[in-house]
This record gives structure tokens, sequence and C-alpha cells, in this order.
């Protein structure tokens, strides 16, 4: 018998094949997988997947599917959501933890092109308040928790109200909410690693950057973490939660989320634009307003975003996202960095995103929010 077989007869009942396509993605885009499975606790996460492993089955770990595009093809091996989603209110930080607590904020761009989804209006310093740590499995879910905690009175994620998706994902994307990243916030993230031990990884070790954190590169699994938020102003939260959630209900739910991250500001200053946005750029320097491929199509609401009008394939919505990816080189020698992360794809497929000039501008990105973190933290200098 076939490893993958001896694996789903392990694994049992629970064991499917097409839940990534019909469950997940609000793409609704997607093959079947091999094998897929729900996880109802980390022990049984961590089990699993030492199963796969001694099988030499890969794994593929998915969250809630809402930055992903999966291929037509499906994912091939084994499919593990982790659905334990304990959340635990610990004590309050000590005076050591708070001074280690890394607190960086950025700027967000101007006005222009990004109006719609303008924040600074509503942020704030919290960093005053008392902190407290919350632990959370990796299979929380973001929106659930934020509420959650609101009415624990415990604040800290408010920035993050309508960004979809789980912990697990939120932290391998170091997410950002307006002028913050969910690393803001972050203390420690225990990982499952290659050699199958389980270890903790302070804030410092997690190559933290835009999007970006070392699980990308590292094939870490995250099973849980522990934040240091804030007993803050309820109130003020609250707001800040309601007003944002409305703001970015103007995007898209039928889509993984932006195609292509914002341009680098040495990028923008090169072309001479009035803002990093690549919605800009597609609508008014690229004129593709309106282009689509069978029913994947580039969304007027936000023209970062390729939506599933319908019955698109993963091969229509690719498509759509290396017509923006070329025309931008072709008519503006700008190379755009994809904000999605491709599952089941081979490197012929794309492989264009995998080069080395997407990492160059990786680095540019990551020296030059280091740079805004340091003159906004001016903005936020206490009285
Ligand atoms: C309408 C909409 C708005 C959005 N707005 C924002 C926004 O404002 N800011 C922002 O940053 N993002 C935004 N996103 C993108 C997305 O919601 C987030 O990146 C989210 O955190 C992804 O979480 P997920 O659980 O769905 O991850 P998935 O999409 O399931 O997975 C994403 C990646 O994380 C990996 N992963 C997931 N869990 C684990 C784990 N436990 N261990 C290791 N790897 C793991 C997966 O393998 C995959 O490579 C938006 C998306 C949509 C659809």
């Amino acid at each position: 018998m076939r490893d993958i077989d001896i694996l789903k007869q392990k694994l049992g009942k629970r064991a499917g094949v097409n839940e990534v396509l019909s469950k997940y993605c609000f793409l609704r885009i997607g093959g079947p997988a091999d094998i897929y499975f729900e996880a109802r606790t980390t022990k049984e996460f961590i089990k699993v997947i030492l199963l796969a492993r001694s099988h030499n089955i890969p794994v593929t770990i998915l969250g809630e599917g809402s930055n992903v595009l999966i291929s037509d093809a499906g994912i091939r091996g084994l499919v593990l959501t982790n659905k334990a989603n304990e959340i635990e209110i610990l004590d309050k930080a000590t005076k050591k933890e708070r001074n280690s607590a890394v607190t960086p904020r950025w700027e967000s761009d101007s006005k222009v092109g990004t109006f719609k989804y303008e924040f600074k209006d509503l942020d704030y310093d919290e960093s005053n308040y008392p902190r407290v740590k919350v632990k959370m499995e990796s299979g929380v879910i973001l929106p659930q928790v934020i509420d959650f905690l609101l009415k624990k009175k415990v604040t800290g994620l408010q920035w993050y109200a309508g960004i979809p998706g789980t912990i697990g994902g939120a932290i391998f994307n170091n997410i950002h909410g307006g002028t913050h990243f969910i690393s803001e916030v972050l203390e420690y993230v225990r990982v499952l690693d290659k050699r199958g031990k389980s270890k903790k990884l302070s804030i410092n070790d997690l190559g933290i950057d835009y999007d970006k954190s070392r699980f990308q590169e590292s094939g870490e699994i995250i099973l849980d973490a522990v934040f240091l938020l804030y007993t803050g102003d309820v109130n003020k939260a609250m707001y800040v939660k309601k007003e944002w959630a409305k703001r970015k209900s103007l995007q898209p739910r039928n889509s993984p989320g932006c195609a292509f991250q914002n341009l680098t500001q040495k990028q923008k200053t090169k072309l001479g634009f009035p803002t990093t946005s690549v919605g800009f750029i597609i609508e008014h320097k690229l004129n593709l307003s309106g282009f689509r491929v069978g029913d994947a199509a580039i969304s007027k609401k936000h023209h970062n975003f390729v939506v599933n009008e319908g019955k698109a394939t993963a091969a229509d919505y690719l498509t759509v996202v290396k017509e923006i990816y070329y025309k931008a080189k072709e008519k503006l020698g700008v190379t755009l960095v994809p904000e999605i992360f491709f599952l089941g794809f081979n490197n012929k497929e794309v492989g264009e995103f995998r080069s080395q000039e997407s990492l160059s501008l990786r680095k540019t990105r990551k020296l030059e929010i280091k740079k805004a973190y340091k003159n906004s933290k001016k903005l936020f200098s206490k009285p």
C-alpha cells in the first residue's frame, strides 16, 4: 500500500479530500488535497504532522484560506488545519516583559489613491496602559478574538478589525492593519520545527517585516503564541474596531485579499507617483480597470483585489495577476510583489514571483519601514 493510503487509513473517517475547495478561501477556487484533515486540539495537530512526516508525506498548513490561491490541480500530500482555538488571559506583564516588548509604529501613505482606506485619524498610542499577557492557539479566529477580548476589557487588536483569518495566518504574514503590524504586540510564538521539536521563539527571533515572518522560509509550524496586549480604553478601541471594519467593508470578500504589496517609497519617488498604492497604479497607470479572464476580474471597488465573479479557475486568476505583473514591468519598469500565497503550484507556474528581484525589493521595504517606525515614534512620543 502507498504511504498516502496508509496515512489516510490511520487518520480514519475524518480524513477528507475536497474540503480545500468547498470550505476554505473566499475565492472558492482550488482543487482537492490528497488528504485533508482538521485537528481538534494542538496535541492532535502535532501528532498528525509527525505521523505524515514519518511517512514522508508533505504537509501544507491552511488557516482560513483567506490569503491563498490554491491550484486547480489541488495540493499533493496532507492539507492540515488547526481548529484548536483556546484563548487564555494570563497575568499582567512584569516590568521586564513590558520593557522587552516591541512597540514600533509606521506611518500610512498619503491620502491619494488610498483615501477610502485611510486610517490615520483613528490612530492613537496605547503604550501608557498596563499590559496583559494573552495566550492563543494558532486556530483562533482573528475577528472572533478581537470581540472576545474587548468584552474582557483587553485592547490592542482593534487595528486588525475586518481582516479574516486565524492567528496562525496572522503571524505567518505579520498582518498589517492601518498603521500597525501584529508583531507590535507579540511576545513569543511556540512552533513545531522541522525535526518535530516544539520550541519557543521570542519576538526578536521571528524575522518580522512587512507581510513577512521567518515562517515563510523556515518550514516551522505555528502552534500558539503569547501576546502582550493592554487593559486600555475599551470604548475608544471599540470605536476604532467598528469604524475601521466599516471602511474595510468596501473591500470585496470574493478574493484572497490584495493581490500585490504596495510599492516601496523608493519606487514611488522614482516614478513620481503621488502614492505607493498598487490599486491606484492598476486603475490609473495601467488602465486595467475591468480586465478579466473568464470569471476572474480586477475588482472595481478596489483595483488591487482580483475577484471570482462566478466560476473562475485558479488558472484564470493567475492569468489576471500575471497581466498586472507584466504590464507594470513593461509600462512602468516596476516589479510588483504578490501579497497572496500560491499553494499547489510548481515553479514553472509561479517562478517569476520567487525571483531575486522580489527578494531585493523586500530588503528595500524593510529598511524603509524601519525608518518610518523611527520617525513615527516621534508622533507618538509620551507627553
Ligand atoms: C477581504 C480581505 C481583507 C484583508 N485585509 C488584510 C489586511 O488589511 N491586512 C493584512 O495583512 N492582510 C489582509 N488580508 C489577508 C489575510 O486575511 C491575512 O493575511 C490572514 O492573516 C490570513 O490568515 P489565514 O488563517 O486565512 O491564512 P491562510 O490564508 O490559510 O494561510 C496563509 C499562509 O499562512 C500559512 N499558515 C497558516 N497558518 C499557519 C500555521 N499555524 N503555521 C504555519 N503556517 C501557517 C499557510 O500555509 C499559508 O502559506 C485580507 C484578506 C481578505 C480576503
